[in-house]
């Protein structure tokens, strides 16, 4: 069928597509009705219906393809690779879900994962998924102050840690960043359980609290963990992102529709079936890691290749050699990852046989034409842009290969995918913008099956966060965009002060306030600066306590902001520089002009500046601009 035709279907008859989408997937109970709309923008799809993720993702595969690698885990950091079948992942799955619930946990209770890209992170969430808990993967990445947070607001009964993880080479220990968070934590979990892979031989127990995973998996080799039948809306997991706010935002997924949007997007979008594989690069810690290293390519029956480590070791053409080994069809990774490969010598992508790989899809940030070119080019393969959120789950902008290839336009995430009305509105009258006019990109609710449903134990923060920025009910993404003449969409960056580092989403509230706890600093304003690899990094601008500091105080105070930022945040938020000035740019109402920063610091047009308070801020901008940072990576 055409994209077209099926897309005008999926808008015009959504119960009719869906319930035909929706037999892709093992009900338990069908569902009653496909949509209930009954409290806008609120909407149950699939209502009624009970199935289950991992049986989906598991069980229903035994009969099948039970000799089938399921999970390939690859570590370029430990050296090791743990192929696992889908009789084994049904085995190691049971095991784990019987230790969770000899360790208390049921139905509906939060279990917080924080663990590197190994094949026990994959296991700890389908079986939370088989039992009926949700779980919320932390990204290995974040520090103890991140982690707290997210669980003080998941509440978790269970954190699942590994011993430590890996990057380039140096063992990052996990448990003394498990133990900071949970002395920062007002409701710390009462278990952790803890998954050792010897990488960490001083790791200290906590007695009554900490639970070694090895003795609980000899225990229950042979166990058999009965699936939990949920209700399609019951919330399969938490997924935190950040937003404007210092506090990070539980995005909830529901149970049917999930994967149902999952299956329709591997065999429209990401061309992948019964026995193919698929290979993304992303951490089980992102929303991608969720949706196409784990969730995604299990429900179809796919073989899904999970990679620790980095894409230039032990060679820069490490990646092309397990397409080769593996025979992957569809690669999944990030612009900045091949910007990274793009300092390398073009030679290693045509070093393995890559005949089995069809297509290479990348999202999560911008992707800039020189990078598609190169790429694509050096492969000879298709290179696939796609536009999405956290908050979406699967792609809202894409092409669908898998069905009907339409033509590439580099610069563009292209065309909506099935099930999603989109506009582009202007911010300021709401009115429709026209072809290649430049507005807000929104989606006309209902949201499609697998968006968020809302933000975990907080409605009025779903509405307000995404629903409240024009008179409409509409689905703000917060991003800038045009649409073509030929109907297809271009994003332009963030409206809010979310910036994208390395296809991180990071706040640069988040950053300010982890800037402002130094002793020494008065106030912070932190912008994303245009950076050739990563895309984006903080840059901080600070004022300081003291302000007739010396030259050697400012410089100090700044290598101590960044370490703060490190401590409490992690390496993904690491700011590039740091400048001390004297003043920052503010309205008249005592709103920092981010915006204006970045455009002092980008020289381009600063824009309107009639609100300014303080003229002399914006010199003080220049004057340090032109000196120099105090303190840069
Ligand atoms: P996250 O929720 O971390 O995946 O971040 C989502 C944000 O990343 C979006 O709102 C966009 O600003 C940006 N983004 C994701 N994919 C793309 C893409 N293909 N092109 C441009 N921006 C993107």
């Amino acid at each position: 069928m055409r994209y077209e035709d099926l897309y005008r279907r999926s808008i015009e008859q959504p119960e009719a597509f869906w319930a035909g989408e929706a037999r892709a997937i093992h009900w338990h109970k069908p569902p009653g009705r496909i949509l209930d709309y009954a409290e806008p923008p609120f909407r149950a799809w699939f209502a009624g219906g009970e199935t289950n993720l991992c049986y989906n993702a598991v069980d229903r595969h035994l009969a099948a393809r039970p000799d089938q690698p399921a999970l390939v885990a690859i570590s370029t950091e430990t050296g090791v690779t743990r192929s696992v079948t889908y009789r084994e992942l049904h085995r190691e799955v049971n095991v784990f879900a019987a230790a969770l619930l000899e360790l208390g946990v049921g139905r509906g209770d939060r279990v917080v994962i924080y663990m590197p890209n190994m094949v026990e992170a994959a296991y700890a969430m389908l079986a939370c998924a088989r039992i009926g808990a949700i779980h919320s993967v932390v990204f290995g990445g974040f520090a103890a102050h991140n982690l707290a947070l997210r669980i003080d607001d998941a509440q978790p009964k269970l954190l699942i840690a590994a011993d430590a993880g890996m990057r380039a080479g140096k063992v990052i220990r996990y448990k003394p960043l498990v133990d900071e968070a949970c002395a920062l934590a007002r409701t710390p979990p009462p278990r952790v359980l803890l998954v050792r892979r010897g990488l960490d031989p001083d790791l200290a127990m906590i007695p009554g609290r900490d639970v070694d995973y090895a003795p609980l998996r000899e225990n229950y080799r042979d166990a058999e963990v009965p699936v939990a039948w949920l209700e399609s809306n019951a919330p399969s997991y938490l997924l935190y992102t950040s937003g404007t706010t210092g506090k990070p935002k539980g995005v909830q997924r529901d149970v049917g529709g999930h994967a149902v949007a999952l299956a329709l997007s591997m065999r429209t979008v990401f061309d992948v079936g019964p026995g193919q594989v698929m290979f993304s690069t992303s951490d089980v810690g992102w929303a991608v890691g969720h949706s196409y290293n784990v969730y995604g390519p299990l429900i179809v029956g796919a073989t899904s290749l999970l990679y620790e480590g980095l894409p230039t070791h032990p060679d820069a053409g490490i990646w092309w050699q397990l397409c080769a080994e593996y025979g992957v069809r569809t690669m999944f990774s990030s612009p900045t990852a091949i910007r990274v490969l793009k300092k390398q010598d073009p030679a290693w992508l045509k070093k393995h046989d890559l005949s089995q790989l069809k297509w290479l899809f990348l999202a999560g940030e911008p992707l800039d034409d020189p990078t598609a070119t190169w790429i694509s080019e050096g492969l000879g393969k298709p290179v696939i842009d796609n536009y999405w959120q956290t908050e979406t789950g699967w792609p809202v902008l894409c092409l669908q290969p898998g069905l009907d290839l339409k033509p590439v336009k580099f610069g563009s995430p292209g065309l909506p995918n099935f099930g999603y009305r989109l506009r582009v509105i202007n911010e300021v009258t709401g009115a429709e913008a026209g072809a290649d006019e430049k507005g807000v990109l929104v989606i006309q609710p209902p949201l499609p099956p697998g968006c968020l449903t809302t933000i975990w134990g907080d409605d009025a923060r779903f509405l307000k966060s995404y629903f409240s920025h024009f008179k409409e009910l509409l689905y703000s993404s917060l991003d800038w965009a045009i649409r073509d003449r030929d109907g297809y969409f271009f994003i332009l960056g963030r409206t809010d002060d979310v910036i994208n580092v390395a296809g991180h989403r990071l706040g640069t509230r988040e950053i300010e306030e982890a800037v402002s706890t130094h002793p020494a600093v008065a106030e912070a304003a932190v912008i994303g600066a245009a950076d050739e690899i990563k895309g984006q990094v903080p840059v901080v601008f600070a004022t300081l306590r003291n302000a007739a500091a010396d030259a050697d105080a400012r410089e100090a105070a700044a290598a101590g902001m960044v370490e703060r930022v490190t401590a409490m945040l992690g390496g993904v938020a690491r700011p590039a520089r740091v400048y001390v000035v004297n003043a920052l740019p503010k309205t008249r109402s005592g709103k920092l002009l981010r915006r204006s920063l970045l455009a002092l610091t980008q020289k381009t047009d600063p824009g309107d500046l009639s609100t300014l308070d303080d003229p002399n801020a914006l010199e003080e901008i220049k004057r340090a601009l032109v000196r120099g940072p105090e303190w840069h990576a």
